[in-house]
């Protein structure tokens, strides 16, 4: 089948590394939702939407018919070795460059340049600032933290193309957009530094240290990433929708930094709104796009509603399993595809406009905002 998106490659502006080891069932159906596996009443997580996509889009890739039984596709998974497997999956989504969030278990998955290796294309990474924050204040040397944090995330971010910030997770989004002041951060994170020394598991959750963090990053000035709506159980979805950071954004509107909203499912369509009526804010649909499956094109058909084209960007929020990058890649080009075929049948743009603004939604405007180059 011919597509608008044939010959277009894509930037994957956030996704993670993968596990490099061959997997059995309960780890490779822990991380193939958000779920954790071995539930009780879910059965097996191959009955979703995610899963039955991997075994339509990622068997065939791996010799097998399209919908194998899951059986036969983790059986045939470790026949080939995870690494023919990965090189396999990742390699066909064509995608050219990775932008990966090392913060998160980066110990149990593979570097942003092991992973792009998979798919000989290039891989970048975001420096989480919440990481950089615990670190600082778990080998705190007593000296100023937001001096420490300060010069640590600007050396970080030498080497990187972007910032990011799980406020979502540890606080929610409803932040003040105040600056804190320098006397309070230190204050707070000696607390912090204490209950670490007292035993605790360093967990960055004072609102003032993140907020620190993320004025911090506006300063650094590279491209700041939030998590937003759906992940884990560990986040309190409630606290998560974009409307929540409306001071935020206001308070950074000339700050020149681009914000990128991921995810935002299934607050969208209000992500879509934030990316018309600011002009700093970006969106993607990420990691909703491989969870919902057969709606992938509703769900970034109402992601477009309101988001103007120039503010749209695609990733796979891949973690763990190649599969999720896979089937995350045909998913959104399938929708896009559709998406924009749908208006070209209606009048409402020319192919001429159809294809240039699935360039721009492909790879374009994330290789804008990151600087990126060719
Ligand atoms: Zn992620």
């Amino acid at each position: 089948v011919t597509t608008l998106l044939d010959g277009m490659s894509l930037v994957d502006h956030h996704c993670h590394g993968i596990v490099a080891q061959d997997l059995d069932r309960a780890q490779f159906e822990g991380l193939l939702t958000e779920a954790e596996a071995g539930g009780r009443w879910h059965g097996t997580l191959f009955d979703t939407q995610v899963g039955m996509a991997v075994r339509r889009f990622c068997a065939p890739v791996l010799g097998l018919a399209a919908h194998a039984s899951a059986d036969e596709y983790l059986a045939r998974r470790l026949e080939l070795g995870h690494d023919e497997v990965a090189r396999r999956l990742l390699s066909r989504t064509d995608i050219s460059d990775f932008l990966v969030d090392t913060g998160l278990t980066p110990e149990l998955v593979t570097s942003p340049d092991e992973l792009a290796r998979y798919a000989g294309a290039r891989g970048r990474q975001i420096v989480r600032l919440e990481r950089v924050a615990e670190d600082v204040i778990q080998e705190s040397s007593g000296s100023s933290f937001a001096d420490e944090f300060g010069g640590r995330l600007t050396a970080l971010a030498a080497d990187a193309v972007g910032l990011k910030s799980i406020a979502a997770y540890r606080v929610g989004l409803d932040l003040s957009a105040d600056r804190p002041e320098i006397r309070e951060v230190d204050r707070a994170a000696r607390r912090c530094a204490a209950d670490v020394a007292a035993g605790s598991r360093v967990r960055l959750c004072e609102d003032i240290l993140i907020r620190h963090g993320i004025w911090t990053a506006i300063d650094i000035g590279l491209p700041l990433q939030f998590h937003v709506g759906y992940g884990d159980r560990d986040a309190n979805l409630t606290r998560c929708d974009p409307l929540l950071l409306t001071p935020l954004l206001r308070a950074t509107a000339t700050s020149g930094v681009p914000i990128m909203l991921l995810h935002n499912y299934p607050f969208h369509r209000q992500a879509g709104y934030l990316a018309q009526v600011f002009d700093h804010v970006f969106v993607d649909v990420g990691l909703a796009l491989h969870n919902v499956g057969t709606r992938a094109g509703t769900v970034l058909a109402e992601l477009l509603e309101l988001a103007p084209f120039g503010s749209v960007l695609f990733s796979t929020d891949g973690y763990g399993l190649p599969e999720l990058f896979h089937v995350n890649a045909a998913l959104f080009r399938h929708a896009l595809d559709a998406v924009l075929r749908a208006g070209i049948e209606e009048d409402a743009w020319s192919a001429y406009d159809a294809e240039r603004l699935a360039a721009m939604i492909c790879a374009g405007n994330a290789r804008r905002v990151y600087r990126l180059g060719a």
